[in-house]
């Protein structure tokens, strides 16, 4: 099975992810700010951007909030795949 690449920018593949900070779990892309709240609203046009939606949730440091994602050696466990 193939991880299922961003349709944002057709490079990045896709992953969910759930930080503690957040209660939403989330699909993001590891190359772009393309993010999503669940797989079948996934499309060219995104659900959110990764900074807007921190932001929302009150997170204002995103460079510390992308350390803390690829610090976590979980971070690529759960890919969104191809169907
Ligand atoms: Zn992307």
């Amino acid at each position: 099975m193939d991880i299922k690449i961003c349709p944002c920018c057709e490079q990045g593949n896709l992953y969910y992810y759930q930080h503690p900070k957040i209660l939403t779990k989330f699909i993001f892309c590891d190359e772009c700010e393309a993010l999503w709240f669940n797989q079948s609203s996934i499309s060219s046009i995104p659900d959110n951007n990764f900074e807007n939606f921190l932001f929302q949730q009150g997170i204002t440091n995103i460079t510390e909030m992308w350390a803390d994602i690829w610090l976590n050696e979980n971070w690529c466990n759960n890919p969104v795949y191809d169907n």
